[in-house]
């Protein structure tokens, strides 16, 4: 009996040993725009890559291994949170503002960082973080333990050029790759090339680390831009004439020495076979940037074809992944995070998109680990999906095709099958609409943004704007179009053909041309109806049923033509009610009043339901801007409402025009047509007030550069 209770004491002891430790440690080599046909393993011969080729040897090759997106910043969130990035709107790579605590990762995304944290690991993240560079978003604040490397998107090499202390020192764009790399969030004096550095303290982690379940986000900058590299690396690759090649050559070499150094710690310390490490680039090679090879794929970073997406990709755990494997049905980078949370009994607390791929790769199972895997960009310019063997892909300068990936590899050879390609699409569109607004804007460009941050009100946040910087046509995540006649008897015939984006504009165009009413009835008392045809086009987009605000500041920054006929506008409609009941708030009209071109800013509303509207209405003369600026009508203004529970106050360029107060508004029943959520509409009508367009030419445009509201902060 004691001699039982030995045994299953020892017995207990040895399963508590070695629960202790199967959890792996986890290593996840990230290197930046490498080229697909840049490693031994798929195919270099002019670059060798023997240590990142014995990941490979020692484990299993994805052959369709992707990221989440074809750059860096969207590709790391996928990576780092295990699920789709658009999930959180993260669209585009976030601007570097170090005091805009939204620029960023949000906080409501877990990391693996995050959830290993729970599991016990100590996690360190040595590299690039482009996940937010407001303190409130920095590794330190998302799970991580332990930083080595640098904030924004890209970084220089030599550590003589590292001359800025901090990002609070940067003064114009690019600056912030010449910060001194940070250690645990302190400037550190470094003195080894980047990528030297960067091996140097992963090596250290590892040592420091090793009796302890570890997490390594091993994030290279190389081979990135800028190309710089050491001689020592250079003088590898005198047989590489193009001097671009050849310093991209030397730069991914460097890290392929430094990641030998790491797995040979790995092997020094014996904690080689539990370990699980993973090898993968965050977006394809930008060929003609950095010299990169994608060898067969088409395109490259930036691009929904292969060449953006799918990267080299190896993994190896030698406890459960057998040396040799190849696997080549597609998986994606937030695989990753759901194989080592699996694999240690971790149940992510956020909703994840990816797959453990172990039993994948044991046999355990045989179909594909997804049904489908996507990728789009904010504007909807560009996007991919791909099942199975298939792959639909609309590019910015392409038409949206079908492709057998399977068997044509570089996407040249469109296939025919509208059936396939509407049933990927249908998959596309339903993933798709589940997704909710890109979160910063979908703003990349430093200077939007900062005109922004300057716009803002003292006190307010912006909670919605456009700033049609994006695709080919308004968002329809923000927008809806109107159809046909609408109102007030004008001549137009609206379409959503006459709206476009271009340079950053919305440009709604009215077009003298016929169309047929196909809602023709002869002598019918409707108008929309008796009139057979229109001589006209144009558009009116409205927020209806996507987007609607109670009080906060609007501003709406447009340019109007102010030709004979024409009758643009800028207002605003109540949700509830018929009008004139649900209210109407005019932040601008241009037309015709009493035979002389007027501005005009307005708001209307009924006392009681069905009686006439009551307009508080100011009709500015054009002359009267003209008089002060002859080229006032060429030039773009800012119209303005300051809209709060007691007032509504419109302004142009700044000047105070109209006040509507608000108390005395009240319906007997209690509504108040201006304490309601309202819609924005933004149109270009012709004829009506807007007078006879007979003698102007067409086309005529109205362009709007953004609106933006703002509220006050909660
Ligand atoms: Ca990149």
């Amino acid at each position: 009996m004691f001699q039982k209770i030995i045994l299953l004491a020892l017995i207990f002891f040895i399963a508590s040993c070695s629960s202790q430790q199967i959890k792996p440690n986890i290593i996840v080599i990230l290197a930046d725009d490498l080229g697909y046909a840049d490693v031994g393993f798929n195919g270099s011969k002019e670059i060798p890559t023997p240590n990142i080729d014995r990941i490979a040897e020692e484990g299993v090759v994805f052959t369709d291994g992707y990221v989440t997106y074809s750059v860096c910043g969207p590709s790391r969130a996928g990576l780092i949170t295990g699920r789709y990035q658009n999930r959180f709107g993260y669209a585009t790579n976030p601007i570097i503002a170090p005091d805009d605590p939204n620029m960023g990762l949000p906080l409501t995304e877990r990391t693996l960082a995050t959830e290993l944290k729970t599991a016990g690991y100590t996690n360190s993240i040595i590299g690039k973080w482009h996940l937010g560079t407001h303190e409130s978003l920095w590794p330190d604040k998302r799970g991580f333990d332990h930083f080595f490397g640098f904030l924004s998107g890209g970084h220089r090499y030599f550590p003589e050029e590292y001359i800025l202390n901090d990002l609070s020192e940067v003064k114009k764009d690019w600056d912030w790759y010449q910060t001194k790399l940070l250690k645990n969030n302190q400037p550190v004096e470094e003195t080894q090339y980047l990528t030297d550095a960067l091996s140097r303290e992963a090596v250290a982690f590892i040592d420091k680390n090793q009796e302890n379940p570890f997490f390594l986000y091993l994030a290279y900058n190389a081979p990135h831009g800028p190309l710089q590299a050491t001689e020592a690396y250079l003088s590898r690759f005198d047989h590489i004439k193009n001097t671009k090649r050849r310093t991209y050559a030397a730069m991914v070499s460097a890290m392929d020495d430094g990641i030998g150094t790491v797995l040979d710690k790995l092997k020094e310390l014996n904690i080689d076979e539990n370990t699980l490490v993973v090898f993968l680039s965050d977006n394809g090679g930008p060929e003609r940037h950095n010299a990169s090879d994608n060898g067969l794929l088409r395109e490259g970073k930036g691009s929904m074809f292969e060449g953006g997406i799918r990267v080299p990709f190896a993994m190896k755990w030698p406890d459960r992944i057998a040396a040799g494997t190849t696997f080549s049905k597609p998986v994606m980078s937030f695989d990753i995070f759901a194989t080592v949370c699996a694999n240690i009994g971790l149940v992510p607390q956020n909703k994840i998109d990816g797959v453990d791929l172990i039993p994948f790769l044991d046999g355990t199972k045989s179909d594909q680990p997804h049904n489908a895997l996507f990728w789009v960009d904010m504007g909807d310019n560009h996007f991919g999906t791909r099942m199975s063997g298939l792959k639909i892909v609309k590019e910015k300068n392409t038409e949206f095709a079908l492709f057998d990936i399977e068997n044509d590899i570089s996407e040249l050879l469109t296939v025919d099958d509208s059936i396939g390609l509407k049933r990927i699409f249908g998959e596309y569109q339903a993933w798709r609409d589940s997704l909710p607004d890109p979160q910063f804007l979908g703003l990349e460009d430093r200077k939007t943004y900062k005109q922004i941050q300057q716009s803002k009100p003292e006190g307010y946040d912006l909670i919605w704007a456009d700033e049609f910087n994006y695709g080919e046509k308004p968002s329809a995540k923000k927008w809806k179009f109107e159809q046909g006649f609408v109102r007030n008897q004008e001549l137009q015939w609206y379409t959503s053909d006459n709206a476009k984006i271009e340079n950053g504009l919305l440009i709604i165009e009215a077009k003298q041309e016929s169309v047929v009413n196909k809602n023709y009835v002869p002598k019918d008392r409707d108008w929309r109806k008796n009139r057979p045809e229109a001589d006209y086009t144009s558009s009116c987009i409205k927020s209806r049923d996507q987007f609607s605000f109670q009080y906060g500041i609007i501003e709406v920054k447009a340019k109007i033509d102010t030709s004979m006929g024409l009758w643009p506008a800028i207002w605003l409609l109540g949700s509830e009610r018929k009008w004139p009941a649900c209210g109407e708030i005019d932040m601008m009209e241009f037309y015709r009043h009493e035979g002389d071109a007027k501005i005009l800013a307005n708001t209307a509303f009924s006392l009681e339901e069905g009686s006439k509207p009551v307009w508080n209405s100011t009709k500015i003369l054009l002359s009267q801007f003209l008089a002060e600026d002859p080229n006032w009508a060429d030039k773009f203004h800012v119209w303005k409402m300051n809209w709060t529970k007691d007032v509504i106050e419109l302004y142009i360029d700044n000047q105070l025009v109209t006040t509507t107060m608000l108390n005395d508004k009240t319906n007997s029943d209690g509504f108040n047509s201006f304490r309601q959520p309202h819609y924005i509409l933004l149109n270009l009508a012709i004829g009506q007030h807007g007078g006879d367009p007979k003698n102007t030419s067409f086309p005529r445009t109205f362009e709007v550069d953004y609106v933006r509201v703002f509220q006050k902060a909660s």
